[in-house]
Formats: structure tokens, C-alpha cells, sequence
């Protein structure tokens, strides 16, 4: 069954106090740039750093009778699925493959959760959270094709617009499209008129291959800035696929230097520490790929990134990251 608006207004509910209620503040660089409001909701400031614990708090909190809990992940649904197990006591698992960075794996720890590190990507992490489940009993809780994740994340959506009711464009970052297709419900069901285009890198772009496609297919897994964004929709998905493919206007694709430059403009322009994942919003329309028509909100989702590489971009180095190389530049904001 998918999933309702009644739905994203219980996970409201049950994650209130403790996931809810991130700022939602004006960019002015970007306000300047196209000429309305151009507003960031800060998800990097939730307690673990990411948006994701919406939907893992949802999730976890719906469990009878689980002796413990995994999933597979790159990186922030595995911390998030961690801290809502801990707040219960249960044993989590969090399954990742060699692409996720290592701070990512340094916080889910630190959460006292188990880390499987197993091949090169999502889909290796996948096969051993679902051994996991066979041979040892555990839940699996997927990061986007599962209802209360969903439920969760579009509680994101129904606080842009209590607060921003007049938002007209949404931009979110599209992986799996869990928190494309929960922001996507929640808004449109309050304003149909609401424009929502999920932005992912053009390396690897799962769901953007998927709804050309017309079902869902394979991309092969390379690195990017945007690390959070890669990974499959899975072969067999139920959920986020037909909701991104319905509730979805558009889907837009930006390079990996696209989001090293909008990276640096977070920063330097709102002094903002975030992720490749996070800015892809502002490179879609710092590029002209998105023509801006009034309001405009995007989701910045999280902040567990390699602080070397982040370092390395803010003061205008290259980048390697396995086979690709991001020629670097000094900040210079455009004309
Ligand atoms: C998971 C994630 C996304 C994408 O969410 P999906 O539901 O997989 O589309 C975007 N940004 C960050 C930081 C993430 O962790």
C-alpha cells in the first residue's frame, strides 16, 4: 500500500521532539540570484547530521517483537536506523559497501551499532543485509522502498509548507527517492500546484534511469561528491518508483563539477557545512538547468562528510575520488 498524507501526519506525530522542526532559512546569495526566496531546510542539523532519522525513527518505532534490526546503506539511513535502535535497545546491523566514506562509518559506530563493510556497492550491502534477515532473524529496514521511511521523510515537506506556504518549486536530492516521493505527497497533497523536480549527479543516476526506462534497471555505482546519491533503486521496487514516476515534474541531472562549485557557494555565501548530496538543489540552478519562477525551497540533507575533502574543495584543490578527478578552483562568486 502506498503511502497518505494521514500517514506522514502520524510519523509527524511519533518523531516530534526529537527528529522535527529544522530551520528553514533564506539563502541570500541565492535569494539574489533568482529574484524570490530561495529557502534552505537544514536537515544538516539534525542529531545525526542527516535527514534520514525521520524515516528510520518512523520505521523502528512501528516494530513488536524484533530482536534487532539491519539494513544496507551509504551511510546516513545506517545512522539513522542505528540511533532509533539504541533509543530502543535494539541490535542494529548496518551493511555498506567500500564507496561509503569514512566518517560515515566512524559515526555509526560511535552509535554502538555493528558495521559489515562488504564489496563495492549497494547492491553487494544489500545481499548481506538480506542474509542478515535469513540466518539470523534481524528486520530489514530499507532506506527508501519502504512505506514508514517514506512516511517519515515527507514530514519534511509538510514542514516547508506549514511554515512556507507559498513555495512554489521544490528541489530534493534524488537517490532511492524515498525523500523525493514522502516530500513530493505531502506538499502536493496540500498544494497541487507545488513543482517538485528531484535533482541528481549525471553519474549513476538510478531513478532518473528507472522512470526513462519505465521500470526499474540497473546503473553501475562510481564515485561522486554527491556519495549519499549513489546506489540502485532495486530491481524489484514497490514504492518510491511509482511515486517519483507520478508525483514527480521533473528530474534533473548535475555534474560533479557543478556540485564542487555549489559546494563552495553553500559555504562561502551561507557558511554552510554540507555534503555533495545536499547542494545538488543549488547547482541546478546556479546552472540554468531549473528556470526559477518564484519561491523556492530545497533540502539541505546532511553534513557527514570527509572534512579533508571538504577542506580541499573550500580552499580550491582537486579532488580524486577512486577513478575521477575534480579539477580544483578557488571560489570566485559568478557575475
Ligand atoms: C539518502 C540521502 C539522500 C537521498 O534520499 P533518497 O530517499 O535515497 O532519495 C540525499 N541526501 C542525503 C545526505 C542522503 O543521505
Amino acid at each position: 500500500m502506498l503511502p497518505t498524507l494521514a500517514d506522514i501526519f502520524a510519523a509527524a506525530r511519533r518523531i516530534r521532539g526529537v527528529a522535527d522542526a529544522t530551520p528553514l532559512v533564506p539563502s541570500v546569495f541565492m535569494s539574489g540570484r533568482i529574484g524570490a526566496d530561495f529557502l534552505l531546510k537544514l536537515e544538516n542539523m539534525q542529531p545525526i547530521g542527516a535527514f534520514k532519522l525521520r524515516g528510520a525513527l518512523n520505521a523502528v518505532a512501528a516494530l513488536e517483537g524484533a530482536s534487532g534490526v539491519t539494513c544496507c546503506s551509504t551511510g546516513n539511513h545506517g545512522r539513522g536506523v542505528a540511533f532509533a535502535a539504541r533509543a530502543r535497545g535494539l541490535r542494529a546491523v548496518i551493511c555498506m559497501s567500500n564507496l561509503v566514506p569514512q566518517a560515515k562509518v566512524d559515526g555509526i559506530r560511535a552509535l554502538g551499532a555493528e558495521v559489515r563493510i562488504v564489496g563495492q556497492s549497494q547492491d553487494d550491502a544489500q545481499a548481506e543485509a538480506e542474509r542478515l534477515v535469513a540466518e539470523e532473524g534481524l528486520v530489514e529496514i530499507s532506506p527508501f522502498d519502504d512505506p514508514r521511511v517514506i512516511s517519515g521523510q515527507g514530514t519534511i515537506g509538510l514542514e516547508i509548507l506549514a511554515k512556507r506556504p507559498d513555495i512554489e518549486t521544490l528541489l530534493v536530492p534524488l537517490s532511492g527517492g524515498g525523500l523525493a516521493a514522502g516530500v513530493a505527497l505531502a506538499a502536493k497533497s496540500i498544494n497541487p500546484g507545488v513543482r517538485v523536480i528531484g535533482i541528481s549527479m549525471d553519474r549513476g543516476a538510478a531513478m532518473y534511469e528507472s522512470l526513462r526506462a519505465g521500470r526499474p534497471v540497473e546503473v553501475e555505482e562510481v564515485p561522486s561528491l554527491a556519495d549519499s546519491l549513489g546506489g540502485g533503486i532495486g530491481l524489484s521496487n514497490r514504492l518510491s518508483f511509482p511515486m517519483c514516476r507520478d508525483l514527480l515534474d521533473e528530474i534533473v541531472l548535475v555534474s560533479e563539477d557543478q556540485i564542487y562549485h555549489a559546494m563552495q557557494v553553500l559555504y562561502y555565501e551561507d557558511r554552510i557545512v554540507a555534503e555533495g548530496a545536499c547542494v545538488v538543489g543549488l547547482a541546478a540552478m546556479l546552472s540554468g538547468k531549473v528556470t526559477p519562477t518564484g519561491p523556492t525551497a530545497t533540502i539541505v540533507t546532511g553534513r557527514n562528510l570527509d572534512m579533508e575533502i571538504f577542506t580541499r574543495i573550500v580552499t580550491g584543490q582537486s579532488v580524486q575520488l577512486g577513478d575521477l578527478v575534480i579539477e580544483g578552483r578557488p571560489y570566485r562568486r559568478a557575475a
